[in-house]
């Protein structure tokens, strides 16, 4: 398939700087600023359900969002009976997947709403994440090929991008023809409930798509049935590794993972770059989303040249973010999702502060699960034993005689997620790119936010499988085609 579609624009999203337009998305979420949402588990035949149980806004600990009933052995037996491929033609399918994508765009308050009281999004954040699930849909749509399915697809999705990235997995399964068993991650039942909701209401078939919300085991009872056929997978590389070993024990051979797992994402500045952009790129990349996108910076290298007053400027633009409570438009950087991973960044903060690194730290609103943005000082990339998943920036310095020496660290950790250059020496942008491995390279700009359709996002090594999502090889993967050479 082509790349560039201009029969399937992407979505334009809300322009949040026009006013009438900001007006109308915050009085639509409004409407539901104390609703309280039930979320269960959406299976094709009756089953007795667990007790539900309260579902946290990570911002504020007096706010509940609702309830959610985790799936019960019995449903999850249920599901995993009743499941049946979808076998309408591509076309119907692709009718459907384009009118869920409708329904999503109509109920954007609702969405706004539940992305912020369950899973901490700022409104700019939650345009986004409206904008990229409705691209995934309308992408797969577009692009299906004829092909038969795999079977029953399990589809394991993250908190962080709970409408976006839970939608992709299951539009590329669906539009392959998969029976798709759906397990959203533990901490956003609510809004996965609705999104399967709207899927259901627009014609896709209850034994084709069924939702089991829950923790751990429950994933891992999708993951280990030989009913099972293929699973996609967003999420730590440890779990990647376990749902691996699970398969390999008791699905078919062949069955596929498509897994998108971690990242140690770094960024190098030299003393060319324009230090404004600079800046500019690394704090949205550090700390958009709470620092919680896997894609997002981790360790940037500054030019040892150029590092004092580079340092300060990017203090300053620290200083100017917002933190605070996700349903205000001035938020810049909102709670991370719960108290287990707030006690995880927070122990990752104190012991650089032991160790006399902490370069600059922002205060945090006393309630909700909220980390202050903060800059720790290292030697280099090696200082990061694993993934903090939260809004702290690592910095390192580098002599330009030592290059390659810094490409060979970044390297060195296995992961190959994101990376980003900042220089004006086209040379450089060619040598950094073709030694650095990683799935998406960004010259001169932030490294977060790949566009479906345009940047196919995804990794290599620690950091996933691949194919990369939002790309023309994705849904090969949810076929039962042979491998053949891609399209001539
Ligand atoms: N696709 C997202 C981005 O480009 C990141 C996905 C993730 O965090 O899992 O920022």
């Amino acid at each position: 398939p082509d790349l560039f579609q201009p029969e399937r624009p992407n979505s334009r999203g809300f322009d949040l700087h026009h006013r009438p337009t900001l007006d109308a998305v915050i009085k639509a979420r409004d409407a539901f600023a104390t609703h309280k949402w039930s979320a269960t588990a959406l299976v094709a035949g009756k089953a007795k359900a667990n007790a539900a149980v309260r579902v946290d806004n990570p911002a504020d600990p007096a706010d509940s969002p609702g309830t959610v009933a985790p799936a019960s052995a019995a449903e999850i037996e249920t599901a995993l009976s009743s499941a049946k491929p979808w076998d309408a033609a591509p076309t119907e399918r692709a009718r459907v997947l384009n009118k869920v994508a409708d329904l999503y765009e109509k109920n954007f308050g609702e969405i706004f709403a539940i992305l912020s009281r369950e899973a901490g999004k700022s409104i700019p954040d939650a345009v986004a994440e409206l904008r990229e699930a409705v691209d995934f849909l309308r992408y797969y749509a577009a692009n299906a090929p004829e092909a038969p399915a795999v079977g029953t697809f399990t589809c394991i999705s993250p908190w962080n991008f709970p409408l976006a990235i839970f939608s992709g997995q299951i539009a590329a399964a669906l539009a392959t023809g998969n029976a798709v068993l759906s397990k959203p991650a533990e901490q956003t039942p609510i809004i996965a409930h609705l999104a399967i909701s709207l899927m259901h209401k627009a014609g896709v078939p209850k034994t084709a798509l069924q939702l089991l919300p829950g923790a751990g085991e429950v994933g891992a009872a999708l993951t280990s049935d030989a009913r099972v056929g293929g699973v996609a997978f967003t999420g730590s590389t440890g779990t990647a590794m376990k749902i691996r070993a699970a398969m390999a024990e008791n699905l078919a051979p062949g069955a596929p993972l498509i897994a998108e797992t971690g990242g140690l994402n770094a960024m190098i500045v030299d003393s060319t770059a324009l230090p404004e952009q600079a800046v500019q790129a690394i704090v949205e990349s550090a700390f958009q989303s709470a620092g919680q996108r896997c894609s997002a910076l981790r360790c940037l290298y500054v030019q040892e040249d150029i590092a004092e007053d580079f340092i300060k400027m990017l203090k300053g633009a620290m200083d100017v973010l917002c933190v605070g409570t996700p349903w205000h438009i001035s938020t810049d950087c909102g709670p991370v999702i719960d108290e287990t991973a707030r006690q995880g960044i927070a122990d990752h903060i104190q012991k650089a502060r032991a160790e006399g690194r902490l370069m600059h730290e922002l205060m945090t609103p006393n309630a909700g699960t909220f980390i202050a943005p903060s800059l720790i000082s290292v030697g280099g990339i090696e200082y990061l034993e694993r993934e903090i998943f939260g809004p702290v920036l690592h910095l390192a310095t580098f002599k330009a005689k030592h290059l390659d020496r810094v490409i060979d660290a970044i390297n060195a950790t296995g992961y190959g997620l994101t990376f980003g250059l900042m220089t004006r020496i086209d040379d450089r942008v060619q040598h950094v790119t073709e030694r650095v491995h990683a799935g998406n390279i960004y010259v001169n700009r932030n490294q977060i936010g790949a566009i479906v359709g345009s940047q196919p996002f995804g990794g290599e090594g620690l950091s996933g499988t691949g194919p990369k999502a939002g790309g023309p090889h994705y849904l090969t993967r949810y076929t039962a085609r042979p491998a053949t050479p891609v399209d001539a």
